[in-house]
């Protein structure tokens, strides 16, 4: 299709984080009319950078790691000398040692001490001979199916206070899926040979180097491109700070939108939708009341992201720190300094803490002013920095940080996936669309792939494979 054709529809994207834009950019450039809604005053959703005096704040640590040749040509070439190499500079703080990235699973077991060891050794070993014996055991809850891969002892020294901090929730309420995607697997030779090495050899574990990507002023400049393109285009309407509050309707059709601004009729429009399941399916028809209910029950993890500036030129040494340890409100601290990427003063620093939260729970609640003392004493455990070079800090919540994949998590996606596919004019994919733990590469190939099955007449089917593709069942 050329981009001198100009569709009588009209579509609508909801959402302007990275899936929005990026596919709302493909159509609007196949000469679609779209109209884009955003609840936010500023587009890029997740992934987004944020300016404060003259410092810039990502919401996250994000690096940008892909295998997916085709869209990291997309980014290289549409952002050109923005988008540059960062070398995967980490640091993880586990069993109160810092190792280097790459973290591997076998030098994170053998930083432990020689009894734990062999205590590791001996319950993998009796997890994997079971398995091989009696076969994998099939579970939906994650702790059991954690144990019976990797046996009880590492779970108890390193899955379960991980997985309460990071997920907010009791390891046996979460499903199995989370491990299968999640944790990579461990070779039993591997493993053990590693654990045999450290404790009779002292012999150290290979390095690799490989580098991931990132953008001058943040990645945020990632959205924001699209962002810039889309309102200079005259088939384009961007309605920000708006929000998508209801849907109606009638014969298998959504007839009409309803935000906190605007009623619109989309008896001759497609609804694209980016945003979480539970603020699209709002209906105003009773009769489909039952699947609000069900949306309202899939769970997020929310995040704190406490934004500090530093009167000192670097703290860390490194791009981020991953922590594991109960001490820590904070699972991960992101830093910035004064280099090529330029998101600071000279002679600054900056750290952003993330800090999963549930809403209502202490770290949710505290004040910032009686936060930022608590995390510096914390973080001087294994850093050291003083209040006296804080120049200053504040905090910003996401509510939809991270989909908590509960164990009736597949159920409920699944009756209102069969529901969204069958009304004509409703798609619904993205991170937050699909309900799943995609990244920028992810979201940006869920836009091309959708994109193309929209333009040439077959969206339920491109629907329909992004849900094959994130979601386990078939569809
Ligand atoms: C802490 C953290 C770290 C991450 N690190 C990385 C990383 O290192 N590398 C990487 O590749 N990815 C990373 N990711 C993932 C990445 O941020 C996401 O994949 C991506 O930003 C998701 O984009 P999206 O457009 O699908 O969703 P979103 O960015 O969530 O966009 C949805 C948009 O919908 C809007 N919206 C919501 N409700 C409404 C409503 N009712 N009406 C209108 N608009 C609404 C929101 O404001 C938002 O702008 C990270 C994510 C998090 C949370």
């Amino acid at each position: 299709m050329n981009s001198e054709v100009t569709h009588s529809k009209k579509t609508f994207v909801l959402g302007a984080g990275i899936t929005g834009l990026v596919l709302a950019w493909k159509l609007a450039k196949n000469g679609y009319e779209v109209i884009i809604i955003e609840s936010s005053s500023s587009p890029g959703g997740l992934a987004k950078t944020i300016e404060w005096d003259g410092f810039r704040f990502d919401n996250g640590a994000h690096n940008f790691f892909t295998y997916d040749s085709e869209v990291l040509t997309f980014y290289q070439e549409l952002l050109g000398d923005k988008f540059r190499q960062k070398a995967r500079n980490f640091k993880l703080y586990i069993f109160n040692k810092l190792l280097k990235f790459p973290f591997l699973g076998t030098e994170i077991i053998t930083s432990l001490g020689s009894i734990k060891m062999i205590n590791i050794s001996i319950s993998f070993l009796s997890a994997r001979l079971k398995a091989f014996f009696v076969g994998e055991l099939e579970t939906p809850h994650l702790d059991e199916w954690i144990i019976s891969r990797y046996g009880k002892a590492l779970y108890r020294i390193y899955f379960r206070d991980y997985l309460f901090r990071v997920q907010k929730c009791d390891p046996h309420l979460l499903s199995s899926t989370i491990g299968m995607k999640k944790i990579p697997k461990m070779s039993v030779r591997k493993t053990l040979g590693e654990i045999f090495r450290k404790l009779f050899l002292s012999s150290p574990v290979s390095k690799n180097t490989s580098k991931s990507y990132y953008c001058k002023h943040g990645y945020g400049e990632m959205p924001m491109y699209f962002y810039r393109e889309l309102i200079k285009m005259p088939n384009v309407t961007y309605r920000s700070e708006e929000s998508v509050q209801n849907l109606t309707i009638n014969e298998e059709k959504i007839t009409s939108l309803k935000t906190d601004k605007h009623l619109y009729n989309t008896e001759n429009a497609d609804i694209i939708s980016t945003i979480p399941l539970e603020c699209l399916c709002k209906f105003t028809n009773p009769e489909f009341e039952h699947l609000t209910a069900l949306s309202q029950k899939l769970q997020y993890v929310g995040m704190r992201f406490f934004h500090v500036k530093i009167n000192k030129p670097s703290v860390t040494g490194c791009w981020f720190v991953n922590f594991n340890d109960k001490r820590m409100p904070f699972y991960r601290v992101g830093e910035y300094v004064f280099d090529e990427f330029d998101m600071l003063p000279e002679g600054y620093s900056s750290l952003t803490f993330e800090i999963p939260v549930n809403e209502g729970d202490e770290y949710f609640k505290m004040p910032d002013s009686e936060l930022m003392p608590l995390l510096i004493e914390r973080f001087n455990i294994v850093f050291s920095l003083s209040i006296d070079d804080v120049v200053g800090y504040k905090s910003v919540f996401s509510k939809h940080a991270n989909p908590r994949l509960t164990l009736d998590y597949q159920d409920i996606l699944k009756e209102i996936f069969n529901f969204i596919l069958s009304i004509q004019n409703l798609y619904s994919l993205g991170r937050q669309g699909l309900f799943t733990y995609a990244n920028l590469d992810h979201c940006t190939r869920m836009a091309f792939d959708f994109s193309k099955h929209y333009l040439e007449g077959s969206p339920k089917e491109g629907n329909k494979s992004l849900l094959n593709k994130y979601f386990h069942s078939g569809f």
